[in-house]
This record gives C-alpha cells, sequence and structure tokens, in this order.
C-alpha cells in the first residue's frame, strides 16, 4: 500500500479517470467490467496478462459449471449466460449439458480460446476500456477509501482513479494492496495445477476401453460414443497406477478427469498438481514442478492409454492454476453451512449450487466434493470488504470461509458475483456515499431485471442485454 504522500513520487503524468475501475478480467472481472458499463459507468477493466478470459479461458478449464442446481433449476442467468449463448453461435460450446456424474444437473464444456474471444466481443459491445499487460502494482488510500490504483503499462506506470473500484483479481491484489483483511483461518490452501490439452487423440480406441472397462470409472460416468460432440471421463486410475508403477509418472493419481472433443480429436486433462502455499512469488517453483508432471503425462498417454499413441501436447495452461488465494473478510462470510443448508439470505445478490469441491495435495484421490441438495444465496455483505468503503470484491476472492470457497470459487458463480459487483459499483459511481450505505433492495431490483437473481424452482433467467452506454475515456 503507498499512502498519499509517498505516492507523490511516482509520475503520474498521464493518468487516466474512470466511473468504475475493475482489476482482473476472469468470469468475475469480465461480468463486472461489463455489468458496470451497461449501468451507465464509464468502466475500465486492467488485465495483467494479455487475455481476457482469465482462469477459465487460459487455465483451459474443461467446462464452465454452477448454471444449475443439482435438480435442474437454472440459478445463474445474466452475463454467464450471455457468454454461453454468444459462444454457442460460434460453435465455441454444445451449451449446458447432462452431468452425468451429478455434481449439479448440467455442465457447460467450452473451446477455450473461443471463449475468450466471445467474452471479449461482449467487452466491446458494452463499451469497456480494456487495459491489457498492465497489472495493478499499488493502491492510493485515503483511510478506508481507495483514491487510485498504480498500473504497470508496456509504456511505463500510470495512475487510474475512480470513485469505485471492484477487485476481480481471484488473489484480492487490490483488496490486499489498499489494507483490507484477508482471512487466515486455513490449515492448508487447496492444490494448483497446470491443465493440459491433448491433440490426436483416438476417441474410438479411448472409449472402447472406456467401455470396456467400466470399473476404472466413476460409478454413473457415461461413456459416450466418438461421434459426440463432448465426452466427460473420470477414472483411467488402472492406467494411472500401471504408468507409476513403470516408471513414466512420478506423482501417484489414482483418478483423472478427461474432457473430450471426439469429433476434434481433442482431449483436456485435469491431472497435475502441487501444494500450494498460496504466495505469489512460490507460482514460479510451482510452475516448474508442474511442468515435469505434463510432459509425464503426455508421455504415460501415449504409452499406456488406449488411442493415446498418436496423441501430442496441443496446449498447456498459460497461468498456474490457483484454486485457492486470498479471500477478504466482509461484512458477510460465506461458511460450509450456508452452502449445505442451501440458506437463504434477504440481502441475496447472486446463488451458487455448487457442491463443496475441495482437493487435497496430500492424496492422490481426484477431491472431496460435498453435493448439496439445492441453491444457496450470497449475500451482498460476502462482496463488501469490511475495511474498504468504496471497493468491492467478485469472484474467487469473495468473503468466504475454506470450504464456503470450495462452491463459491466455481465460474458460473463467479459471473454472477461479478455482474452484482458490477451493478453495485455503477450504482456507488452514481451517488452512495460508500458500498455499505447502498441500497440493497434496488440493487436486487436491478440484478432481478439483467437475470442474475430471481431464477429457483424452474424459472429460466432472462438474459436480456441492457442499453448500451458510452465507453469509458482517459483523462
Ligand atoms: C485447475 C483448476 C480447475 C478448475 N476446474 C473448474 C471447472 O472445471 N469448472 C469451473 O467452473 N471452475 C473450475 N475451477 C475454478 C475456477 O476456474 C476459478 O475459481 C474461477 O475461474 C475464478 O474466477 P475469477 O474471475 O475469480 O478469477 P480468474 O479467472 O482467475 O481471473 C482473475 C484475473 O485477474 C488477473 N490478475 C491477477 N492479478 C492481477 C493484478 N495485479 N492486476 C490486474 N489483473 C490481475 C489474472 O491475470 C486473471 O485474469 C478450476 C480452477 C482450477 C485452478
Amino acid at each position: 500500500m503507498t499512502t498519499g504522500e509517498d505516492h507523490r513520487m511516482i509520475d503520474l503524468t498521464s493518468a487516466l479517470d474512470a466511473d468504475v475501475v475493475v482489476a482482473g478480467a476472469g468470469s468475475a472481472g469480465v461480468a463486472a467490467a461489463v455489468a458496470a458499463a451497461e449501468s451507465g459507468a464509464r468502466t475500465v477493466l486492467v488485465e495483467a496478462s494479455g487475455h481476457v478470459g482469465g482462469t477459465l479461458a487460459w487455465q483451459l478449464l474443461e467446462h464452465s459449471a454452477g448454471f444449475h442446481d443439482v435438480r435442474g433449476n437454472q440459478v445463474v442467468g445474466g452475463v454467464g449466460q450471455r457468454i454461453v449463448d454468444r459462444l454457442r453461435q460460434y460453435g465455441g460450446t454444445p451449451g449446458h449439458i447432462a452431468d452425468d456424474v451429478g455434481y449439479t444437473a448440467t455442465r457447460t464444456p467450452v473451446n477455450h480460446a473461443e471463449l475468450a474471444m466471445a467474452e471479449a466481443t461482449l467487452l466491446a459491445d458494452a463499451g469497456v476500456q480494456v487495459l491489457l499487460n498492465c497489472p495493478v502494482v499499488a493502491a492510493v488510500t485515503d483511510g478506508r477509501r481507495v483514491r487510485g490504483l498504480d498500473i504497470e503499462t508496456p509504456d511505463g506506470r500510470r495512475h487510474v482513479t475512480a470513485p469505485v473500484f471492484v477487485d476481480a483479481s481471484g488473489d484480492a491484489v487490490l483488496a490486499t494492496l489498499a489494507g483490507a483483511t484477508v482471512h487466515d483461518d486455513v490449515p492448508h490452501r487447496q492444490p494448483a495445477s497446470l491443465l493440459l490439452k491433448l491433440g490426436g487423440v483416438d476417441f474410438a480406441a479411448l472409449l472402447a476401453y472406456a467401455a470396456d472397462h467400466p470399473d476404472d470409472l466413476r460409478p454413473g460416468n457415461a461413456v459416450g460414443s466418438p461421434d459426440d460432440e463432448c465426452v466427460n471421463l473420470w477414472g483411467f486410475g488402472r492406467l494411472l497406477d500401471a504408468g507409476h508403477r513403470q516408471g513414466l509418472l512420478e506423482l501417484r493419481r489414482t483418478e483423472l478427469h478427461l474432457a473430450g472433443w471426439p469429433r476434434r480429436g481433442e482431449a483436456v486433462l485435469n491431472v497435475t498438481r502441487v501444494p500450494w502455499p498460496g504466495a505469489g512469488l512460490d507460482g514460479g517453483a510451482a510452475y516448474l514442478r508442474l511442468s515435469k508432471q505434463v510432459l509425464e503425462v503426455v508421455r504415460w498417454f501415449r504409452q499406456l492409454v488406449p488411442g493415446g499413441r498418436e496423441a501430442y501436447l496441443s496446449a498447456v495452461a498459460d497461468r498456474l492454476g490457483v484454486r485457492e488465494s486470498r479471500r477478504v473478510v466482509g461484512l458477510a462470510t460465506l461458511t460450509r453451512d450456508d452452502v449445505v443448508s442451501g440458506r437463504r439470505h434477504p440481502d441475496s445478490v447472486a446463488t451458487g449450487a455448487f457442491p463443496i469441491d475441495i482437493h487435497d495435495a496430500s492424496t492422490p484421490g481426484l477431491e472431496h466434493a460435498d453435493t448439496i441438495a439445492s441453491s444457496y444465496d450470497i449475500p451482498f455483505g460476502c462482496l463488501v470488504p469490511r475495511d474498504l468503503d468504496n471497493a468491492l470484491v467478485a469472484g474467487r476472492c469473495v468473503s468466504s470461509t475454506h470450504e464456503g470457497n470450495g462452491s463459491v470459487r466455481i465460474t458460473g458463480t463467479c459471473f454472477a458475483t461479478g455482474e452484482a459487483a458490477g451493478v453495485a459499483a455503477a450504482l456507488v459511481a452514481d451517488g452512495a456515499t460508500t458500498v455499505a450505505a447502498l441500497d440493497v433492495p434496488r440493487l436486487q431490483d436491478l440484478l432481478r431485471r439483467r437475470g442474475v437473481l430471481g431464477a429457483r424452482d424452474g424459472v429460466t433467467l432472462q438474459a436480456a442485454a441492457p442499453p448500451r452506454r458510452p465507453a469509458a475515456s482517459s483523462a
């Protein structure tokens, strides 16, 4: 954190001014920026990497999840649904399809590159000013208020000011730099991973193996056919064990997740992992360890997995896959009990429905997931840092316990908390003195109209785009 005093030492000759500044262009940040801009705010979206799309796109995630609860009620609409609709028009997703292993009723496979492009078009349509390769490196504060952010740009350091800020950086970078307290209740964080994408997979042979070895898949896992657009396989413990015994795989795993696009010969594998202490500087060391695991998995796939002989590494995540890091202490905190009891809140601004999905680096299994019977509400207070007056948090860094985070971190839910934060930020920019003083019923009304709230019990959420507003400008 820098104070107003020492900030004078930084060259701020070309400051940017906006109504709303969003940090981080992942699922939450894209939804927040689109929503803020569509609500009339001049919006700047600041992203450290060279892409929009965040972890969902550039960790090559197999699918976005959390749009429906386990019974099939849609709980996430709004910007998230509009992204799925847009991507579907271009063939980058089949839309919401049945989740045969039953985390919730549906999963939503996405092609990672097409997803990023679809999100970029939505940002352009909304008139968001997007700054890429511009990490937030410092916050200028005045007591509980954030006055501005310093960002590193390819042209040097610049300053961005606004009356309100949204932290959608996943790691709570903005809020932490501004002095917000983070939860310190974690005995160990979830492990980090690098997902990899294979090309050249012979799905006829792979799926024949899966069909002939149901005991090597999770119970209930439908195998699918080589003509399917997408398949979803959990298991291969026997082949992994053989790879470990033969010295091909150093890491011992008893299960992997393979998300396949059979007609394209492509498969995304989620199997690598290292313990993750959660500190930014450890990322490079974790990446190096994971890179070796990636190469070993590719070699194992070619040598031991039916249909894998011609497979090649077509893509690897461009960033460390962090499931959990800093979570900001908010006016409310989402807990395990909130999630499993399906708790309702009068000041709800988003709805979650994904199980508590916690991976453990110390065991060779894939995960521990507590299924939940219904959806649950995410109160506005989870998005409001306790220590800051004019900032919101969205996505996986919202105020939550380790276990609450195991559910709220899922991308469908991140779209929803992002959109709620974006609309709230536009309202604050329009006149509220502090985020905490916001008229929550008014916010909820706007979120209902945008299809973010109000879709339980089988109601389909609306996903209509609000009218276009002017773009943010540089001053
Ligand atoms: C290995 C793995 C597998 C997963 N599998 C699934 C799955 O199958 N389905 C699912 O729905 N979810 C899955 N998740 C969870 C989900 O991907 C994340 O929780 C979710 O994407 C987080 O979204 P977000 O918008 O909060 O953050 P992110 O998508 O991580 O976006 C944060 C953005 O902020 C940027 N940023 C960071 N620091 C700064 C800074 N200083 N300045 C500016 N920008 C910054 C980052 O570059 C990034 O683009 C998985 C996660 C991991 C790691």
